[in-house]
């Protein structure tokens, strides 16, 4: 019995420790670039044609208390800051805009490229890997079909040095569930988000580009321009039951008025 006993107590302590084994301490929300467009209905067919709209673009500095830093996305190239007219995206009547580098944005919290253990991109667009060559030293987290896409692209969105971390539909990335990785297929082929467990602030969903804006996100509107609107409209649907599980909130990348509400480094949430 006394046996017993103490394998038990065994058991719960490691348990116990188990449960401490990580978590991600602090996310800070930075500026990674704007965009202005002239109709907004490219991305909400039929709806407001005509009408013009501002975008906005994070990337999302991750650390964990015993992985390090793990960056999720890295806004559009670095180089447009030096732009100041911005550069303008013809087919989607969009021109890009950079305030500040993520160099420089990082540099200002004390983290040089190398401290960047993990990089993770929701998928392969421009606004969104702009400058996954600044971190050769990072493991790069993205889905395979995703990579596989972006390899047959001319030209190919970027020609990373990186080691591969290839995923094929959800992951607990560090087996604690502090990041998990949500396939959520549709915009692309390979798109994912990310699910963020914080002590304080609770669950929040990276949206990626699974949704572009609010009311595209509260009507379920898929743009003009996606890879799969089936595949679109599942993923919305797989992130409300998230949502709704985890009591998560949503951050809606691209979304500028909700975006520019939340702190932005050097603050952060907890
Ligand atoms: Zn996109």
């Amino acid at each position: 019995m006394r046996a017993l006993f103490q394998t038990l107590t065994l058991i719960l302590l490691l348990l116990a420790t188990g449960a401490e084994a990580g978590e991600v301490d602090r996310l800070y929300v930075i500026d990674c670039g704007w965009a202005h467009a002239t109709d907004q209905s490219l991305w909400s067919p039929g709806v407001n044609a005509g009408v013009p709209i501002d975008f906005s673009d994070n990337c999302y500095l991750i650390h964990h208390d015993s992985e390090g830093y793990l960056l999720w996305d890295t806004g559009i190239a670095d180089r447009l800051a030096a732009v100041p007219d911005g550069v303008t995206v013809p087919a989607l009547s969009q021109t890009w805009h950079r305030s500040q580098t993520l160099l420089a944005a990082l540099a200002a919290l004390g983290v040089k490229p190398a401290d960047v253990r993990y990089l993770a991109v929701s998928h392969v667009h421009p606004d969104h890997v702009g400058n996954v060559e600044e971190f050769p030293d990072a493991t790069l987290i993205i889905q395979k079909a995703e990579w596989e896409y972006g390899q047959k692209l001319p030209p190919k969105p970027f020609s990373p040095k990186n080691k591969l971390q290839l995923i094929e539909g959800d992951k607990d990335l560090f087996g604690d569930g502090s990041l998990t990785v949500l396939s959520t297929p549709g915009h692309t082929l390979g798109h994912q988000s990310l699910l963020v467990h914080l002590k304080k602030t609770g669950d929040v969903v990276l949206s990626g580009d699974a949704v572009h804006f609010q009311s595209n996100w509260d009507n379920r509107r898929v743009p003009g321009f996606n890879a799969d609107k089936a595949q679109s409209m599942a993923s919305m649907e797989k992130l409300a039951h998230v949502l709704a599980d985890k009591h998560a909130q949503l951050w809606i990348n691209h979304d500028k008025p909700s975006s520019d509400a939340r702190r932005h480094a050097p603050e952060f949430y907890e």
